[in-house]
């Protein structure tokens, strides 16, 4: 399961979404709901968690204590013989972008 952790995002806002009044929808069949700003649509994409993507913040790599994970040329590997299943990683990864399996 992935799990954001929120703590490295800023608590902001939502932007309401703008109306056009009822009288207005009355009297014409424009679009009732109005385009963000884009300001306020600059404001929403800082709200995005990016869920289960990673976002090259090398926490990962600067949390691990084992220096298990290093970076590549496709982004991030781990090394399963320095790995100790802390779960660390997992904890640090801001997106939930790293899932831990137990090893059967
Ligand atoms: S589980 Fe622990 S030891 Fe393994 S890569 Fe993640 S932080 Fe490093
Ligand atoms: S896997 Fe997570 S912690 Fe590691 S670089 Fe990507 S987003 Fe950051």
């Amino acid at each position: 399961m992935q799990v954001i952790n929120t703590y490295y995002y800023d608590h902001i806002a939502r932007e309401n979404q703008q109306v056009i009044s009822a009288q207005e929808r009355l009297k014409s069949f424009s679009e009732t709901q109005l385009n963000f700003s884009l300001n306020a649509a600059l404001q929403e994409v800082e709200r995005c968690f990016s869920c289960g993507n990673c976002i090259f913040c090398d926490n990962c790599v600067f949390y691990c204590p084992d220096m298990a994970i290093s970076k590549t040329e496709q982004g991030y590997q781990v090394n399963d013989d320095f790995c100790k299943g802390c779960g660390l990683c997992v904890n640090e990864c801001p997106t939930g972008a790293i899932l831990m399996f137990e090893d059967k």
